[in-house]
């Protein structure tokens, strides 16, 4: 099994403000005073799947990418990053040297992220460029640690978002013969499906197995060599709720994001990114029922914010990202607090050879979309 912490460090973690020192009113009261105070030290970002309480806070909210990208425009030596890990280490890797990004809580991870480590990858690498002469180009979900930025930066690959999936995996394509996607075999599946590439030219790289499971004749034969990773949020959804919801009532449009499994995109209305799904919810009429495949916070958050239309889960149960809920107040309180006594904590930074192939990749992925 992969190590689960892969390439993050996992032992600089700081105690929250404990229940006796604070009630949760009184955590909230002093941190949004604290905010207040230390705006000309810092701007705080939230991604979507954050809880109410926390992205209330947020000066900026927004998915991964333009969290990121809104990141390296900042001019406040702290940027409180309320996401998980692998987004604040992209923050760091876009943002000048003497900006400090904080993770309020350290062990905020991402399960997809960590199904893939260097060890892992450069292993496979090694692997499947022996047995084929055929060109294989990496490329990266941005969702995954600096390290495997740093992989395909190093190595012609480049890196992608569910918003720009499709023209990068073209362009991939058409630099070499075959594809290496990781770590969400998902999004590289349905992206590859659309564009027209059937699913028997595509693989299973699973990393648990000798030589991931595939023969020299396999992957010579793939088109496409998929990471066998996945989103525990975004894999809860079932086809079988699409096919219930459609029978059950026809008038709901179902709009789901392509981290789910290829069963689920292909039943669906409509597949999208995070971007794509806001948009889309935006534009249906109002009166409009729409399901969404995608974290539960998030569609809560639609659903208030636009009162005419009924925006509901797919699924009955709650699929939430537990990694992004290890974010609280408390947390929050503890970074503000040592931000007040320049003693900042849970600072995430990325070692410099790292940031150079990661800048590299990324620089790709935004001269290409
Ligand atoms: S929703 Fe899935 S991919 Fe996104 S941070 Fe959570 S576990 Fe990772």
């Amino acid at each position: 099994m992969l190590d689960l912490f892969g390439d993050y460090k996992k032992d600089d973690h700081l105690p929250p403000i404990s229940e006796t020192e604070l009630s949760d009113a009184e955590v909230l009261k002093e941190a949004h005073a604290l905010k207040k105070e230390l705006k000309d030290k810092m701007l705080i970002l939230g991604h979507h799947y954050q809880q109410d309480d926390i992205i209330e806070f947020a000066d900026i909210r927004g998915d991964s990418l333009k969290l990121a990208q809104d990141a390296s425009g900042i001019d406040k030596p702290y940027i409180v990053f309320c996401g998980v890990h692998f987004m604040a280490e992209t923050a760091d890797i876009l943002t000048p040297a003497d900006k400090s990004v904080i993770l309020p809580d350290l062990r905020a991870g991402c399960s997809m992220a960590d199904m893939a480590n260097r060890d892992a990858i450069d292993k496979a690498w090694s692997y499947l460029t022996k047995c084929t002469d055929e060109k294989i180009v990496p490329v990266t979900y941005i969702n995954c640690t600096a390290k495997l930025k740093a992989f395909v930066g190093e190595n012609g690959g480049s890196i992608c978002t569910s918003s720009n999936a499709e023209s990068i995996i073209k362009w991939a394509l058409d630099e070499g013969e075959k594809l290496l996607f990781f770590p969400d075999q998902h999004l590289g599946r349905n992206t590859c499906f659309k564009m027209g590439i059937p699913t028997e030219d595509m693989v299973i790289y699973d990393p648990n197995r000798l030589n991931g499971g595939l023969t020299p004749e396999q992957i010579q034969k793939a088109k496409v060599i998929l990471w066998y990773g996945y989103c525990s949020v975004h894999q809860g959804f079932t086809a079988e709720q699409v096919r219930k919801l459609k029978k059950e009532q026809p008038d709901v449009r179902i709009i789901v994001h392509p981290e789910c499994s290829f069963d689920v995109v292909q039943e669906a209305h409509e597949a999208g990114s995070t971007a794509y799904i806001i948009n889309r919810v935006r534009e249906l009429p109002a009166g409009s029922r729409i399901a969404v495949g995608t974290e539960i916070n998030l569609v809560n958050r639609l659903n208030a914010q636009f009162p005419d239309k009924e925006v509901f889960s797919l699924s009955p149960y709650q699929c939430l990202c537990t990694t992004m809920y290890r974010v609280r107040p408390r947390w929050l309180l503890a970074s503000f607090r040592a931000i007040k006594d320049d003693k900042p904590i849970n600072i995430v930074k990325v070692d410099e050879e790292t940031a150079k192939g990661a800048r590299l990749a990324l620089d790709k992925m935004l001269s290409l979309s």
